[in-house]
């Protein structure tokens, strides 16, 4: 139900990479890469431990991973008073406080989550929930979204932890068990913090990333620093109804058709962001001619109708530099021989950052424009997003580590479509970062989908820039 990690392909900036992914094959032309440090090899090994916990929605098992996930971090030295697992219904939150020298300072704060996707074997061409290496990548459900950079999260502060180092404040875990559903346990652990304290900052592992291109070398990296508000709206028309073969002057499905072609037509105001203006600029040098030029004029001004007409007319672009709307679902009349007595429909909007769901839904009743209409907003537990304002540190310490393993690499602030843990953080005004250290090919991206698999390649280094990134950032 969430879109997360994957967002960051089929929303923004990957353009001409979707088409090139289209032309890969199945598999793509990595190298079978095993981890050969220890960090990486603990990652894998935690990794593989966490896929055979079928932490699917309803079955109960996101206890006994915390449960595992816990003895390794106080077997790598934390002590039993850092490490706490709170219950939220059948799943809940896993904590762990790493000391810091300040120990009154804000902490910083990693997320990620422990849930999953349900996955039913009969469809899978192996097990979703053992883990089989295989062709170079580990194949399971949750092996990329997100035990993956979990797993990669746990071994190197367990390394840390192990080797002595102490961040200059505190760094604390904080491990979700509903992110793909209800993010109650997200919405209970946000508040819980946040009641605690002031908190510095959120890493969240569950987005952003790092792409590859056709030949396989790192083509960009993206940090995720807002995401745009969901939303979804009921349209109910009724009608008394009567015979099919005496109409009278009223039809509710003719008059929703209507109101959904008005919505369907309309466009919201194009918006650029500190975000994503930045976005824009990253992206345009990597972006074909056309898309370039558009970019770059929008950037400079987002009054520029020509470039604004350019890039909506491309689904990739559409949804960076504009609020949108679209019918998605309708349900109306009730025999074949009976002028209908109701219909409704749903209208899901995406909205840009900063805009209140309740002036979207003013928009769309002025659009419609037929008082008859009744239109409510459908409350799915999403909150209002909010971007956060980027951070220098941040984005420098990003920079240092994602250059350890490809120097000079292009590395844009992103948004993505749709809602991930991050936001409960920010609608309290926290700012969050999606700072995931999976480099993959488009291609590869099976997150919530059958064969989800994560390349083993991307072990080493992604244990090293989550090192060097708290390294740099807490030093
Ligand atoms: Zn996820």
């Amino acid at each position: 139900m969430r879109l997360d990690r994957h967002a960051r392909h089929a929303f923004l900036g990957l353009g001409p990479l979707t088409l090139a992914a289209a032309a890969l094959p199945a598999l793509a032309q990595i190298p079978a890469q095993t981890p050969v440090t220890p960090a990486g090899k603990e990652a894998l090994a935690v990794l593989e431990e966490a896929v055979a916990v079928p932490t699917v929605e309803g079955r109960g098992q996101v206890p006994v991973l915390a449960d595992k996930l816990k003895a390794r971090l106080l077997a790598a030295g934390f002590k039993p008073g850092e490490v706490a697992f709170t219950p939220v219904g059948e799943t809940g939150y896993l904590t762990a406080r790493y000391p810091g020298r300040d120990r009154k300072a804000p902490p910083t704060l990693i997320i990620a989550h422990m849930d999953v996707v349900e996955a039913k074997p009969e469809d899978w061409e192996r097990d979703p929930f053992t883990p089989v290496i295989e062709d170079g990548y580990l194949f399971g459900r949750g092996s990329l979204d997100n035990k993956g950079d979990l797993a990669m999260v746990m071994a190197t502060v367990m390394k840390l932890r192990r080797e002595g180092w102490v961040p200059a404040h505190d760094l604390v875990l904080a491990f979700s068990g509903d992110e793909e559903t209800q993010m109650a346990s997200t919405a209970a652990m946000a508040s819980a913090i946040a009641g605690a304290g002031k908190v510095d900052l959120v890493l969240n592992a569950d987005s952003g990333g790092g792409t590859l291109g056709k030949d396989g070398k790192p083509f960009v990296y993206e940090v995720q620093a807002g995401e745009k508000t969901y939303a979804d709206y009921r349209l109910t028309l009724s009608d008394p109804g009567g015979h099919s073969s005496r109409p009278g002057r009223t039809n509710p499905i003719a008059a929703m058709g209507t109101a959904l072609e008005k919505v369907w037509a309309h466009r919201f105001p194009v918006q650029v962001s500190p975000l994503t203006k930045a976005y824009l600029e990253g992206s345009a040098p990597s972006a074909p001619a056309e898309v370039a030029v558009a970019m770059r004029a929008i950037a400079a001004n987002p009054a520029d109708a020509e470039a604004a007409a350019a890039l909506s007319a491309r689904p990739e672009y559409v949804g960076v530099i504009r609020t949108t709307c679209v019918p998605t679902m309708i349900e109306g009349g009730h025999a074949p021989n009976a002028l209908p007595q109701s219909v409704t429909a749903n209208v899901n909007c995406r909205i840009f950052p900063g805009n209140p769901r309740a002036k979207v839904m003013e928009t769309l009743k002025g659009v419609i424009d037929n008082p008859a209409i009744s239109i409510e907003f459908i409350d799915n537990g999403t909150l209002e997003s909010i971007e956060s304002p980027l951070r220098d540190d941040v984005m420098k310490a990003v920079a240092t580590a994602v250059h350890q393993r490809a120097p000079g690499l292009a590395i844009v602030p992103g948004m993505s479509a749709g809602a991930t843990d991050s936001m409960h953080f920010r609608s309290k005004g926290i700012p969050a970062f999606g700072v995931s250290a999976v480099f993959m090919a488009p291609g590869d991206e099976f997150a919530h989908g059958l064969n989800e698999r994560l390349p083993l390649a991307t072990i080493d280094p992604g244990v090293k820039q989550w090192e060097t990134l708290l390294r740099t950032l807490l030093k």
